[in-house]
């Protein structure tokens, strides 16, 4: 069986890659918004923790700062517990604690005598004040909003979240905030900010994955469910190339009289003359083309062909048919007989040179109502049927009878074997007292030797095919035979 491998294969495999690469690029352009909207939608979750845990701090050091307040000059004997707890709890930065009463400071704590707070090192940015009055005296504690955050910052790295008050600013420099969350009881805002290279590296880091497991989807879909598409596709491509190219071309077998040598009809056999794989005989491309769509423009081109040769074999000989093969198949599809009608002529008797011989590699359903009025149609014009390959296949018993047959090719297989067979009983017998009952024609095909002639000759079969009479012939070398034997 030939490979079919070539061109339209190459032009199948672009085409699959062209259009796995606009899939791709699709795919990848959906996921880069969907890789963004989730980066951006974890920032903000991570943003929004942190703000709470911000308001949390400054809440509770308003509480204690209001305990500070009412407290009054109380609470800078022997220095406030409230600050201290709260320092430990939360670890708030706080950046010192005022108690003043009216103008006049009653105590302070700077930042480091604060036990437990955290140490605001560095840029510790712009403080916030907490203040809580009661009476004439007010607590106030200085923050710093730009520490607060430090266990957040830690968590996400490669951008900058700050925590920043609603004061009014020059625009910082650098990238813009891509997250803003303010607060509903402060005057505080986590902004977040990140350059957009930080968002694709993140996406580009997934990539390989996706990329493997793309290409493992691709291959999985080429060399699966693709594989007999593919192998279909090329070899349809191919035949509708070689149809338009004039590729094919007809050989023919005659069907001779045995005891006269005289010439009954020839049957016409497609050849391919492949531009790349040289001359295919029909084993390396019929059985493709009978099951594809392409199985109709090749009849047709095979009916309008032979009914050209036969008119100019006819002009030698006067009485020869040519024999058309045919998957049953066909007969389910009414455009047989407008292909045969249009290639033999439409006249009452236009196909009585025609004999349709039914390659039974399928199985075909000659019950159904279509197929009965294809048949008939055929006949109407004077088509005749044979059953090719008798015996094998799917050819069998109830296709006699249910067709009315006019003949029974008998395969070589059955041939072969009656040579070996000698004298015992054999199938070729049983075929020709089956033919005989139901009144139709046999032809054994596939003779080689004179022994096997000589046994279908006793059988009392009259006519024939084979090498031992001839091999198919190309159109011209039928015409000569036809000439050598007019003279
Ligand atoms: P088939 O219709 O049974 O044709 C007879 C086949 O047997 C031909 O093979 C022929 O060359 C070969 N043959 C004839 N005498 C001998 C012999 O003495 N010895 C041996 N070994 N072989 C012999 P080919 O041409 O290769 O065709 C094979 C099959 O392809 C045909 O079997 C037919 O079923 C199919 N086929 C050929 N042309 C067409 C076509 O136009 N349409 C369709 N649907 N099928 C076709
Ligand atoms: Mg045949
Ligand atoms: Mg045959």
């Amino acid at each position: 069986m030939m490979k079919w491998g070539d061109d339209t294969s190459g032009r199948i495999a672009v085409a699959y890659v062209l259009v796995l690469a606009c899939l791709f690029g699709l795919y990848l352009a959906f996921d880069l918004q969907r890789s963004r909207r989730d980066s951006l939608q974890r920032i903000e979750t991570h943003a929004t923790a942190a703000l709470r845990w911000a308001e949390k701090g400054m809440d509770a050091m308003s509480v204690a700062m209001g305990q500070a307040a009412e407290a009054g000059a109380g609470a800078c004997k022997g220095g406030s517990v409230a600050p201290q707890v709260l320092a430990r709890l939360l670890n708030v930065p706080v950046g010192g604690i005022t108690i003043s009463s009216g103008d006049r400071p009653l105590c302070e704590w700077a930042a480091g005598e604060i036990a437990g707070t955290a140490v605001c090192g560095g840029d510790s940015g712009p403080a916030m004040l907490i203040t809580r009055t009661q009476g004439n005296v007010s607590a106030e504690a200085r923050i710093y909003p730009a520490c607060m955050l430090a266990p957040f910052s830690l968590a996400i790295e490669d951008i900058q979240l700050r925590l920043m008050d609603l004061k009014p600013r020059e625009p910082a420099a650098g990238p813009a905030p891509i997250v803003v969350i303010r607060s509903a009881h402060w005057p505080i805002k986590v902004e977040v900010t990140a350059q957009e290279s930080w968002l694709f590296r993140r996406w580009v880091a997934d990539l390989p994955l996706q990329v493997a497991l793309f290409a493992v989807a691709a291959l999985v879909l080429w060399f699966g469910p693709l594989a007999m598409l593919r192998r279909r596709l090329s070899v349809e491509g191919q035949v509708r190339a070689a149809l338009r190219r004039g590729e094919f071309f007809l050989t023919y077998l005659p069907t001779v009289e045995i005891n006269t040598g005289d010439w009954l009809g020839v049957e016409a056999l497609m050849r391919w003359r492949h531009g790349r794989h040289g001359l295919l005989q029909p084993a390396a491309f019929i059985p493709w083309i009978e099951r594809s769509p392409l199985i109709h423009e090749t009849t047709s081109w095979v009916l309008h062909q032979a009914a050209d040769d036969l008119a100019r074999m006819n002009e030698l000989h006067g009485e020869l048919y040519v024999g058309i093969n045919l998957p049953p198949t066909q007969l389910g599809d009414e455009r047989v007989v407008d292909a045969a009608l249009a290639a033999f002529g439409d006249d009452r008797l236009s196909l009585c040179r025609v004999m349709f011989e039914l390659t039974e590699r399928e199985a075909g359903d000659y019950a159904s109502p279509v197929v009965q009025r294809v048949v008939a149609r055929l006949r109407e014009r004077g088509a005749q049927f044979a059953l090719d390959d008798f015996g094998i296949g799917f050819s069998n018993l109830s296709s006699l009878h249910v067709l009315d047959v006019d003949f029974i090719k008998v395969d070589k297989t059955f041939i072969q074997e009656l040579e070996r067979r000698g004298s015992e009983p054999n199938v070729v017998d049983s075929i020709v007292l089956l033919a005989r009952e139901f009144g139709v024609g046999i032809i054994a095909e596939g003779i080689e030797t004179e022994r096997q002639l000589d046994r279908i000759r006793r059988i009392g079969i009259r006519m024939a095919q084979g090498f031992l009479f001839f091999r198919p012939m190309e159109l011209e070398a039928t015409l000569a035979q036809l000439r050598l034997r007019a003279q």
